[in-house]
């Protein structure tokens, strides 16, 4: 750890600035000059000192666009012209809100949903699921379904909520919960579905698969079906490390799903509108959610925004029941804000006029094929990716067991060698990440690979 501080020593000007940054020090120290992000220009960004570094995480996996698309701008500032802000409540609203609305229920086909409703993050949204989720049980008239079940390594925010249904990891986020007094008591915890990492000697990826259905169906028997509300899952889990689902997985964890009347909720913040070479991740596990969760490259991050899909049925019961039940009475500020939301419809205008789903398709073998090559490193455990979405495990031995003491700062020492050579990458102990825009050029993911490869042989 103390190698990588030496390699990033050169930055200079910030040190003890007046930010409590979110996820303080990180993967880094309090001790560096933090890198000031300055400009951004397609797959590029600009520090401070003028110094160019190609942006293999897309800002944090959501500029999809790249950092200069001047229709995201000029929707932006048209907008800010017309009507820079009105509110939702109340029976008030705006076009942008409405028409994306709209526009999104069109594009999300694996299975129809209902409404929108809009959020401005990630985590809003998943918290906003909870509460969406009990308004509609009490609404039904079953109190005591209230629990959420979600997976060990999982990221759904950092709220209060969204916190306690992540899960627990190996490394620098078991934070989210220790020193917070989470998760709620109302979200359990189930088996994160990394193959390489748990299945057990001789087991298949489809056994693997069958295991932990079991171990969902034991859980949700242990508890009640008749407390549990909901399942929540990433279709490819991100922040816990690129852990894609074994085959058979979500098709076996719906099956039990069903059997007890339980929600699935998607939480597509990372996966949707192309990231794994399909429009939502959902399309491409074949998973039929009652309620999705979105954000990131919505707007391809020029603005703040997120929203939840909530099923024909789920939404019916709240919209009806909110006239005699009650108010539904959860929202915030700027949910569908007229900026944000002119940003997202010019945002899926494009992604649909330049097809940036095939885009993906054709440029993430290049991408996905280039790093796998290191795989033979000694250093390197296992690497992971689909789409535009990559992460690479750092073990000994090749085996998920023997990982390296993590005072040796294998990652973060990997990360401080990209960031020298003029590359942003996502450390998180000894996982690194990558989610490049989606329109990366075939030069661009060549320059990545180059960069990957000669900080992976610096760290060998
Ligand atoms: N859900 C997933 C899958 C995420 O990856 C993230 C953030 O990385 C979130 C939710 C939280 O989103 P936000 O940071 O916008 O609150």
């Amino acid at each position: 750890k103390e190698d990588s501080a030496t390699e990033l020593k050169d930055r200079k000007g910030f040190k003890g600035h007046d930010m409590l940054a979110p996820f303080t020090p990180g993967w880094q120290t309090t001790d560096l000059h933090p890198l000031v992000i300055a400009k951004s220009e397609g797959c590029y960004v600009y520090d401070s000192n003028g110094k160019k570094y190609l942006d293999a995480l897309a800002g944090l996996w959501c500029t999809a666009l790249g950092g200069n698309e001047p229709r995201l701008v000029a929707a932006a500032t048209a907008q800010l012209n017309t009507l820079p802000f009105y509110h939702s409540f109340w029976n008030r609203t705006t076009k942008p809100s409405l028409d994306l609305a709209k526009e999104l229920l069109e594009i999300f086909t694996a299975r129809k949903m209902g409404k929108v409703f809009f959020t401005n993050s990630g985590s809003e949204a998943n918290d906003s699921q909870v509460k969406l989720v009990w308004y509609y049980n009490n609404a039904l008239g079953r109190p005591n379904k209230k629990k959420f079940i979600a997976r060990s390594k999982s990221y759904h925010g950092s709220t209060l909520i969204s916190a306690s249904l992540s899960g627990q990891f190996s490394y620098s986020l078991p934070a989210l919960h220790q020193k917070f007094d989470l998760p709620a008591p109302f979200v359990l915890h189930t088996d994160c579905p990394h193959y390489w990492r748990f299945h057990l000697p001789g087991e298949t990826e489809e056994d693997f698969s069958t295991r932990l259905a079991t171990n969902l169906e034991n859980l949700i028997l242990k508890e009640g079906p008749d407390t549990i509300a909901a399942f929540i899952a990433e279709p490819v889990m991100g922040a816990g490390g690129v852990i894609l689902p074994p085959a058979t997985y979500f098709d076996k964890v719906q099956v039990i799903l069903k059997k007890y009347d339980i929600l699935f909720i998607a939480d597509e913040v990372i996966c949707a509108f192309g990231r794994l070479g399909t429009m939502f991740g959902c399309d491409k596990y074949n998973i039929k959610p009652d309620l999705v969760s979105i954000a990131k490259a919505l707007s391809s991050a020029y603005m703040p925004i997120g929203a939840v899909l909530a099923s024909p049925e789920i939404s019916e019961v709240i919209y009806s029941q909110s006239n005699q039940l009650g108010t539904f009475s959860h929202g915030f500020t700027y949910s569908g804000h007229p900026v944000s939301c002119a940003v997202a419809l010019e945002a899926l205008k494009i992604y649909k006029e330049r097809n940036i789903v095939e885009q993906v398709q054709s440029i993430c073998p290049r991408f996905q094929d280039g790093i796998k090559a290191f795989s033979g490193s000694p250093i390197i455990g296992e690497i992971r990716g689909i789409g535009l979405i990559l992460g690479t495990e750092f073990t000994d031995n090749k085996s998920p067991n023997d990982l390296f003491p993590p005072e040796w700062g294998v990652g973060a020492y990997f990360g401080a060698q990209c960031e020298k050579h003029g590359m942003l990458v996502r450390v998180a102990g000894d996982n690194i990440m990558m989610s490049p825009p989606f329109i990366i050029s075939p030069e661009e993911v060549d320059q990545l690979i180059s960069i990957y490869g000669a900080a992976l042989k610096a760290t060998e």
